[in-house]
């Protein structure tokens, strides 16, 4: 995959006729050498903002500091096209009450983080064109048959994430229910296990990924309502990166990069790609 990406970014170059000399680490040098890509390129390091808790989209294995998952294994992806090789990223641990001032303030190149496209965050950031789209739904205890829809939330202590798009669905949504707000969706997860509270609500790709690590306990309603899209977040006013990773999507979208992703990561829950999958912008 990484041979065959290499070299349609070399042909690529060829045909729009944009590169240099070859650089230092095999790739072609085509970015204007104020860029952001040419930037990164030279420091030789793609630093990005993660979420560290998340399973199957940004986890970070504690045993062996890997960090995993559909969000990780796109960060990689640019990384390899900047740098030549995957392996020069930092990833840097971020939250959605510090995603904007990461990127604002330069300590990450960009936010790879379930990052959802919204007008509210578009006067403080740029966003790529979407990746992923998710819905919202609701987890619940095995146990509690009787929680259908979201519906079934009212008078209920419902767990969510802090200044998250999903957050404020809710808040329209449920005028009765108990809202107890964290700032990572991890920290939902002992609650509702131990009965403390009665759901978590969010994006269903993350109330996957914590359902992943207990499935004989937990259980997804599957109706979900509200769509969120998730955008690589990149700071503001930059059009010239912005573009360049749009282009890299584009690719990721049509080259089977996407599919491989998805099916070793969030595919495991035995989702359908159908809904999750962008079409490519032109
Ligand atoms: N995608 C939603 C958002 O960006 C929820 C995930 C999160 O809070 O990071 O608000």
């Amino acid at each position: 995959m990484i041979v065959r990406r290499t070299v349609l970014s070399a042909l690529g170059c060829l045909v729009l006729g944009a590169c240099g000399p070859a650089g230092e680490d095999g790739s072609a040098a085509r970015f204007p050498k104020d860029s952001t890509m040419a930037r990164i390129r030279e420091r030789g390091v793609l630093t990005v903002g993660i979420k560290f808790d998340l399973p199957l989209f940004g986890y970070k294995d504690p045993s062996t500091g890997w960090i995993t998952g559909f969000d990780a294994d796109i960060a990689r992806m640019v990384a390899q096209d900047l740098t030549g090789s995957e392996h020069n990223i930092r990833f840097i641990e971020t939250m959605p009450r510090n995603r904007e001032d990461f990127l604002d303030r330069g300590v990450v190149d960009i936010v790879v983080a379930t990052y959802s496209i919204s007008d509210e965050r578009r006067k403080l950031v740029d966003f790529t064109d979407p990746y992923y789209y998710s819905g919202q739904d609701v987890l619940v205890r095995n146990t509690d048959t009787d929680m259908r829809t979201v519906a079934d939330l009212a008078g209920k202590a419902v767990c969510t994430g802090a200044r998250s798009t999903p957050l404020e669905r809710l808040k329209a949504r449920l005028r009765h229910a108990r809202l107890v707000v964290v700032d990572n969706y991890s920290e939902c997860v002992s609650p509702l296990l131990e009965g403390r509270i009665d759901a978590i609500s969010t994006d269903d790709s993350i109330l996957l990924g914590l359902m992943s690590e207990h499935p004989d306990s937990l259980r997804l309603l599957g109706s979900p309502f509200g769509r969120e899209s998730y955008g690589i977040g990149v700071r503001r006013g930059d059009s010239a990166f912005r573009g360049y990773l749009n282009g890299l999507i584009r690719r990721f979208l049509t080259d089977g990069g996407w599919d491989e992703v998805f099916r070793n990561t969030i595919g495991v829950m035995g989702v359908s790609p159908k809904t999750a999958k962008p079409t490519p912008s032109r």
